[in-house]
């Protein structure tokens, strides 16, 4: 019988999610949704030292914004809790517990100081079966001895007793059959009785198990666990229902070799995590995809194309149709460049999508921390609508159509003395008669009355229009000047005329 499809993101809270860690979170969603099955967020939280607060709530806010729905998670509940790590205890030590039974594992009393003795006098050391026997751990000591020190509260760690010389098999969607020897792998510590916890390999294959998942998908930085974790399966006698593993390609610097990392954003002025990050130790403030001005909808799109690719040109894909498309066949082993500009290109196509309503939404923010408040949805969004065009992303809206909100400060220099001749004033005096005269203001009447009076004075066309165009928008840039005009009010058009005329020094000669 096929099995119900479920999947996990289990990130660790230990700071922001990192993009590739968000791309990851994206592909167990769309896998998911596009097989009817179920997807978990697991919080893999064993590594007290490592937790960060404020990173859970961070990782359901960034998943929230780009519409990676959860299933069952910490906060949605579900057959299969509790989500957090930190509150399976119990399962974890008893789970240990069937190790050592079974004589799978091992308690090993080493101290830091020993294995390091160890490490000095023996060159590439490494706790395994050539080792173990000259160790301090219960393979080694007699049993009383090994009682009465975990009795004496003596710290220890619980270590996998790794069989040498197998071949141990991962069998990967992407990267086909993997064949490691399990003699380079060493006994990897499954439980530390210091905190009473266990490491990450055996909470995350237990919770795999326990909470029966049935792919694996993660980065590819995990594809040197999956060995020991085929073997832990095998040890648990869980093979039967061993999960699918999937290792994604990993998202590479834009220029260059290597792994993407924060330093690269911080170089070429882009965010490489989904929101803002306020450090709460050092106090420092990541930049994060949604403040810059980015939309969820051209983020999901973005990231679903690195590593990905649906077999043909298309490259427009809401998240509806990545799900119709997706399949793990046109996933590439190869890393993938994150190519940082092809993420301005998809934000600005879903801007040129979006309605002007939309468009007001997302604007009003933006204008609001500017301390402009006083113009209507309706007007916002048109003046939007106008100048989307030039935008990639929102904070872009400002740049393109400042002038809609605020008169010119100043006017451009350059446009200043190509446009602005002796006779301009004179002209702008009387365009401004010629507007207070239009009784209808839309587009194209004001248009066909100011062309038609241009016309009949004889003016210069071009002449005219910039300098009009100078007065309102403070250069010779923007849309169409007559839908400025039927958007602005009509004494608002004619003030900065005359502020224009007043201001603007007319030249000599
Ligand atoms: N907790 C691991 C992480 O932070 C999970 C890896 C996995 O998916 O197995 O990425």
């Amino acid at each position: 019988m096929e099995r119900k499809v479920r999947v996990r993101f289990a990130p660790s809270p230990t700071g922001p999610l990192h993009i590739g860690g968000v791309r990851t979170a994206l592909y167990n969603y769309i896998f998911a949704r596009k097989h009817g099955g179920d997807m978990i967020l697991r919080i893999e939280d064993t590594d007290s030292r490592r937790f960060v607060p404020g990173a859970e709530e961070y990782i359901n806010e960034a998943l929230a914004w780009l519409g990676i729905g959860i299933d069952e998670g910490v906060r949605e509940g579900g057959a299969f809790g509790p989500y957090k790590q930190s509150e399976r205890r119990d399962i974890y030590r008893e789970h240990t517990k069937r190790l050592l039974d079974a004589g799978k594992a091992y308690i090993a009393f080493d101290t830091p100081e020993e294995l390091e003795a160890a490490r000095r006098d023996t060159p590439n050391f490494q706790y395994d079966a050539s080792t173990r026997g000259r160790m301090r751990n219960s393979l080694t000591l007699p049993p009383e001895e090994v009682k009465r020190l975990v009795d004496a509260g003596e710290q220890y760690v619980v270590r996998f007793k790794i069989e040498p010389g197998r071949e141990v098999k991962v069998n990967d969607l992407i990267r086909g059959e993997v064949v490691i020897n399990s003699s380079i792998l060493d006994d990897k510590v499954l439980f530390k009785s210091a905190d009473d916890l266990p490491t990450y390999h055996l909470a995350n294959i237990v919770d795999d198990h326990l909470m029966e998942v049935s792919h694996v998908i993660r980065g590819e930085e995990w594809l040197p666990s999956a060995p020991l974790h085929v073997l832990l399966y095998e040890a648990f006698g869980w093979t039967a229902t061993m999960p699918q593993f999937v290792h994604l390609p990993l998202l590479l610097k834009p220029v260059g070799n290597g792994k993407l990392s924060k330093r690269d954003g911080d170089k070429l002025g882009f965010p490489v995590f989904p929101l803002e990050w306020h450090d709460p130790a050092s106090g420092e403030v990541s930049p994060g995809y949604r403040e810059r001005g980015y939309l969820p909808e051209a983020v999901v799109n973005f990231l679903a194309l690195l590593g990905w690719n649906p077999g043909d040109d298309v490259e427009l894909m809401d998240m509806a149709t990545l799900i119709d498309k997706f399949s793990f066949e046109h996933c590439s082993k190869a890393g993938a460049k994150f190519d940082y500009k092809k993420g301005l290109w998809f934000n600005h196509e879903y801007l040129m999508k979006l309605s002007d309503e939309r468009l007001a939404e997302l604007f009003a923010p933006e204008l609001e921390r500017r301390g402009i408040t006083a113009f209507t949805p309706e007007y916002i969004g048109r003046a939007a609508g106008m100048v989307k065009g030039r935008a990639n992303l929102i904070g872009d809206l400002w740049e393109q159509g400042d002038f809609f909100f605020k008169a010119p400060e100043e006017y451009a220099e350059k446009d200043v003395r190509k446009r602005w001749s002796a006779d301009t004033p004179r002209i702008m005096e009387e365009l401004t008669g010629v507007l207070e005269g239009i009784d209808d203001m839309s587009s194209a009447n004001a248009e066909k009355i100011v062309l038609g009076w241009i016309e009949e004075k004889g003016y210069h066309l071009g002449n005219v229009m910039n300098a009009f165009r100078l007065a309102v928008v403070g250069s010779c840039r923007g849309p169409h000047m007559f839908d400025i005009t039927e958007l602005m009010p009509r004494e608002e058009v004619v003030a900065r005329i005359r502020r224009a005329v007043d201001t603007i020094p007319v030249p000599e000669g």
